[in-house]
């Protein structure tokens, strides 16, 4: 199936860059959609546009067999680039709230849809060598939960069933290598937004007011005992206060302030436990403070956690030791803090999913890297990651690394027998 896949490569490069300097913030893929939607007309697929607001839905058939659906997302982050690359974005976009922000291709998303275009385009060219059906989708807005809205704009009686769902995630490992684990990959993530009500006035009469800029910092600080004080050592949690807002003036008390708050967990009883005890330290510190009103909590978009089908996971394991080779593919000792929707697809479909980790970074910066250091001690140290405006993968070798990924995992289900 990557026959021609070097021959490829240069074009596939060329659409990466293009990609790069033009990213769009989640569901205003419009353009990354038009250049997706396009190719897959070129090289003989049956499209849809327009799915979940951007999404792209391309089917391809070759006789009779397993339907194997591969997704990659498509949006970038408002985030201003640093890499200094030279097809580095200098793009800004306007929020849903109506503000001018930096957009950049910080997660790698533009990785994603280049490799799923590159094994595209050597399914259609090599038909005759699989047997089955493949839906190739193309995800918006991974970053705010953009799959469910797939989902609900009939994706599952609109296309032919997957029997399994294949995605992938460019990682800040070295080029070349690539993981996963059975079970749980990636773990839940809610998001908050607290709005904290006090009293305002003047900042030299404090006593006639009730401060929520002091409320607000000794509800950040108080959150940091969840973790610390009510979980077990054993299990996996994360409470973060990406945002905390108030006030406009250092001499004015302000009438609110605002937090956001983002909770991981891997366990649904876990996940339970971590939003119980930050709604009740929100609430009872609120009201230490002697809050006029209870704080109004409201839900941002959350993740599901990400897990792995043990039979799928043995099959796409298979695959990575023959793409990277052995020494190179990794099971990861523990599940990833971050999350993804691509779980989504499995879950509303009910059946089968994997999802798996590729590296993209030049292996220069990672003298003696081994795969279980990422999850015992995170990141070395000045290794710029996902969501960092100095990310830059090498794109060469991650392109040909993801194609090849992609195919061989899709192979594990479309070969016919015999072949
Ligand atoms: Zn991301
Ligand atoms: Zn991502």
């Amino acid at each position: 199936m990557t026959a021609g896949l070097e021959a490829l490569l240069p074009d596939l490069r060329a659409v990466y860059e293009d990609l790069h300097a033009h990213p769009e913030l989640s569901f205003q893929e419009r353009r990354t959609a038009g250049i997706v939607a396009g190719r897959l007309r070129d090289q003989g697929w049956d499209v849809t546009e327009g799915v979940g607001v951007t999404g792209v839905v391309g089917v391809l058939r070759s006789g009779e067999g397993p339907t194997v659906l591969l997704r990659a997302d498509m949006d970038g982050l408002p985030v201003k680039e640093e890499t200094g690359l030279p097809y580095a974005s200098h793009v800004t976009a306007v929020t849903e709230q109506g503000e001018t922000v930096p957009v950049m291709h910080a997660c790698g998303h533009d990785v994603h849809v280049t490799c799923l275009l590159g094994a595209t385009a050597l399914l259609a060219a090599n038909r005759q060598s699989w047997r089955g059906t493949v839906v190739a989708v193309f995800q918006p807005a991974e970053e705010v939960g953009g799959a469910p809205a797939m989902i609900e704009d009939g994706f599952l009686d609109r296309f032919p069933r997957a029997d399994v769902c294949l995605g992938q995630h460019v990682a800040p490992v070295p080029v070349g290598f690539a993981g996963t684990r059975h079970g749980t990959v990636m773990v839940a993530s809610d998001s908050l937004h607290v709005r904290l009500f006090g009293s305002g006035g003047h900042g030299s009469a404090p006593e006639t007011t009730v401060d929520p800029v002091v409320m607000a910092a000794a509800i950040v600080m108080r959150l940091q005992t969840v973790v610390s004080r009510e979980v077990s050592a054993t299990q996996l949690a994360v409470v973060t206060v990406g945002s905390l807002q108030a006030g406009t003036k250092e001499n004015i008390i302000p009438d609110t302030a605002e937090l956001r708050i983002n909770i991981r967990s891997a366990t649904p009883a876990v996940r339970e436990k971590v939003l119980t005890a930050v709604k009740r330290i929100i609430r009872a510190e609120a009201d230490a403070s002697g809050a006029p009103r209870e704080p109004l909590v409201t839900d941002l978009p959350n993740f599901p956690v990400t897990v792995n089908d043990p039979d799928a996971t043995d099959k796409v394991l298979a695959a990575m030791a023959r793409v990277v080779g052995p020494e190179r593919a990794f099971t990861l000792p523990g599940p990833l803090t971050g999350s993804e929707d691509f779980g989504t697809f499995g879950s509303a479909l009910g059946v089968p999913s994997v999802f798996w980790h590729f590296g993209g970074l030049d292996p220069a910066g990672f003298a003696g890297f081994r795969p279980a250091d990422l999850v015992d001690q995170g990141l070395p140290s000045g290794v710029p990651g996902n969501h960092s405006p100095r990310f830059a993968p090498l794109a060469g070798p991650a392109l040909d690394t993801g194609v090849r990924l992609l195919l061989g995992a899709a192979a594990e289900w479309l070969t016919p027998p015999g072949n």
